[in-house]
């Protein structure tokens, strides 16, 4: 297993984030359930077109799960899922992110608030998290993949086990520092805040399941 560098672009937006002088860390899971919610929708506008697929409203759906004692926060999607390719050229680079060249142009205007205004990505999970884990399968693939990274050292890619189409992130949240706190990114109050606060427009149901102490 090698593990590959991100592109530059990536990294240096990957160190922007995570030495981040940005307060609305919590923006992350909005990023994570946005995506979430469009990979359910390309299943679904699949399914329109394509009559071998049934779509079946109540098999979609985003699930929001904490373990405390793993310190580790789950979203799941019942989406489109991605291949090894998907998870190398969409996790691996920043495709079409339009949110770098912004930033760049703004920076000295205002340095603040433009990732609260931005879509900015999965990316951001790297905000409250030290590990990202993606486990995913696609729509008509036999085999699921891992895409894994500990921050901007890189990533790997490796084959795994997954019964069903869709994606899985674990986040592993950090630890608090006397700066910033993390352990709330772990409390079923404040993710449903978030959650309330900017994902209340999503049309799939967001189940939540909390565990630990
Ligand atoms: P954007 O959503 O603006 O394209 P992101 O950084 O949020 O940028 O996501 C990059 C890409 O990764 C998405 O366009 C999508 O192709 C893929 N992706 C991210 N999360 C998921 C997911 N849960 N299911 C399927 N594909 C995903
Ligand atoms: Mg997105």
């Amino acid at each position: 297993m090698t593990t590959k560098q991100f592109k530059a672009e990536s990294k240096r937006l990957l160190e922007m984030m995570i030495n981040s002088i940005y307060t609305q860390k919590e923006i992350f899971l909005r990023e994570l359930i946005s995506n979430a919610s469009d990979a359910i929708d390309k299943i679904y506008y699949k399914a329109l077109t394509d009559d071998s697929l049934t779509f079946h409203k109540e098999d979609y759906y985003i699930k929001v799960s904490a373990d405390k004692a793993a310190r580790t926060l789950t979203i799941a999607d019942t989406g489109i899922g991605m291949t090894e390719e998907d998870l190398e050229n969409n996790l691996g680079i920043i495709a079409k992110s339009g949110s770098l060249a912004f930033k760049k142009e703004n920076e000295a205007k205002d340095g603040h608030n433009i990732i609260g205004q931005f879509g900015v990505g999965f990316y951001a999970a790297f905000m409250v998290a030290d590990e990202v884990t993606v486990i995913s399968k696609a729509l008509g693939s036999d085999q699921a993949f891992q895409w894994h990274s500990e921050g901007t050292e890189g990533y790997s890619i490796t084959p795994t086990e997954k019964d069903t189409v869709g994606t899985i992130i674990t986040l592993k949240i950090k630890e608090n520092t006397e700066d910033d706190q993390y352990d709330e990114y772990l409390e079923e109050y404040r993710l449903k805040a978030i959650i309330k606060k900017y994902s209340d427009f999503i049309r799939y149901p967001i189940k939540m399941d909390i565990s630990g102490s």
